[in-house]
């Protein structure tokens, strides 16, 4: 299938071809001819499969050549749970709208109101935000939404994760009910159906990959590894793999600090992107990170959400997440859009049940392999899942959850299988141990 046959105007095709996008990704050819079609759309696509475009396209479409947007007005209002994805998802609308002359602009919390309240004195076709800013600017009568004609809803269920469905029903209320309404989710959790029954008319579902399920390009590890030894191993990985750009999740603001400060130590150039930061210092890092100034991006999940660097090869979860969702969410960084991606987890044995909980969402039993020198003298044991686990609130976390994880049994996939097979490395051993096995330090040199 080619872009062509969507019904996209030849200003679009054009921008399109610009960004060396050959074929439609699968949520694109779903979603983009319904959207043309002017159907309330809710999609359930995994961050990297395209939805950016799967909506931005049809929706800027829509409002090429129409009425010249009036001061104060917008056209569509996108919304996303953080500043990172709202910043790339406006990137997008000026990339693929710019021989269009749509009028975008992006507000988001924790930068300086003025130069947003500037640009939308002149009106925008497009809004992008973040919640909490966008009813700021409402409330002071900076934006006023009669004209409003589309709704995205960015990452649904990750607003929801974040606790915005009240900032969500405002903002809601504020709008036109006659308008397209166009929901995008990693899952869809009983929350997030409820949404999309009290905000969509007729919404058309469209589900291109099983919910909870994890990119498909994305090969997996988990290296068991002594706590206090974890630090140690990243700085062999990076060094062995000879990794010019990864990103490390850490589940805490401080362990993300520390971390950075410690990969710094060994002359590794790292930077820590976390809430505590300023959206300048986080923006730079950012751009640090993708222009290759700095090797280790170290972040805390919610400051990773949407990030979206082009290409990264690989992912190091540092500690594993206390909800097992987020793995999906962090393992989604690599392998994006159809691009092959490796995803590597340094897991000690408290972390076991975590472990558990992962496997059981994504259905899959993650390969085990000790590296040479690492071997841990704690073993990460093959524990219960809990199946509970996710949807409690979780300790640490700082904000509400939205619902139960739909957790199912399954069998571990041929992945496994294919990815020993793949690895052919003469220096890897078997131990024995279940499918756990032991690498030599020199890595896998990929
Ligand atoms: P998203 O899921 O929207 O975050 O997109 C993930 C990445 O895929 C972004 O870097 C896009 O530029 C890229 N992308 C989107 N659509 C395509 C396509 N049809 N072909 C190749 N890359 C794409």
């Amino acid at each position: 299938m080619t872009f062509d046959t969507l019904g996209l105007s030849p200003s679009l095709l054009r921008a399109i071809a610009e960004q060396g996008y050959e074929t439609p990704s699968p949520i694109q050819a779903r979603a983009i001819p319904l959207i043309l079609a002017g159907k309330d759309v809710m999609a359930a696509a995994q961050t990297g499969t395209g939805k950016t475009a799967a909506f931005t396209l049809p929706l800027l479409q829509r409002l090429a050549g129409g009425p010249r947007v009036q001061p104060h007005r917008c056209r569509a209002l996108v919304l996303t749970p953080t500043r990172e994805l709202a910043a790339q998802v406006q990137e997008s609308v000026r990339d693929y709208g710019r021989h269009d002359g749509v009028r975008s602009a992006v507000v988001f919390g924790g930068v300086n109101i003025n130069p947003q309240i500037a640009q939308l004195r002149r009106g925008v076709d497009v809004l992008v935000a973040t919640p909490g800013r966008l009813l700021d600017l409402h409330g002071q009568g900076f934006v006023d939404f009669r004209d409003l004609e589309v709704l995205v809803l960015d990452e649904a269920d990750r607003m929801l994760d974040m606790g915005f469905i009240h900032d969500i029903r405002r903002i809601v209320t504020l709008l036109p009910t006659r308008r397209q309404t166009l929901m995008f989710s990693a899952t869809f959790s009983g929350p997030i159906t409820q949404l999309a029954q009290g905000y969509m008319q007729q919404p058309v579902r469209v589900e291109v990959s099983p919910p909870n399920a994890t990119a498909e390009t994305v090969q997996q590890w988990v290296y068991p590894v002594d706590k206090k030894r974890k630090p140690e191993l990243l700085c062999h990985l990076v060094a062995a793999h000879g990794w010019d750009q990864v990103l490390v999740f850490t589940r805490t603001k401080h362990g993300a600090n520390k971390l950075s400060q410690q990969l710094e130590q060994n002359g590794i150039r790292s930077v820590a992107i976390h809430g505590n930061k300023s959206q300048n210092a986080r923006t730079r890092a950012l751009a640090d990170f993708k222009q290759g100034r700095i090797q280790a991006l170290v972040a805390t999940d919610i400051a990773a959400r949407g990030l979206d660097i082009e290409q990264l090869p690989q992912v190091v979860n540092f500690d594993l997440p206390n909800v097992a969702e987020d793995y999906i969410h962090r393992i989604g960084r690599t392998g994006r859009a159809g691009a092959a991606g490796q995803a590597y987890s340094l897991v000690s044995a408290d972390e076991a049940d975590y472990l558990c909980d992962i496997e059981r969402l994504i259905c899959k039993t993650l390969p085990r392999e000790e590296i040479e020198g690492f071997e841990p003298q704690h073993a990460v044991p093959r524990g219960r899942p809990t199946k509970a686990r996710s949807a409690a609130p979780a300790r640490g976390r700082q904000k509400p959850r939205g619902g139960p994880a739909a957790a199912r049994d399954g069998a571990p996939t041929q992945a496994r299988r294919r990815r020993r097979a793949g690895t052919g490395g003469s220096s890897a051993q078997t131990r024995g141990k279940g499918n756990t096995r032991t690498t030599s330090r020199g890595g896998r040199g990929r």
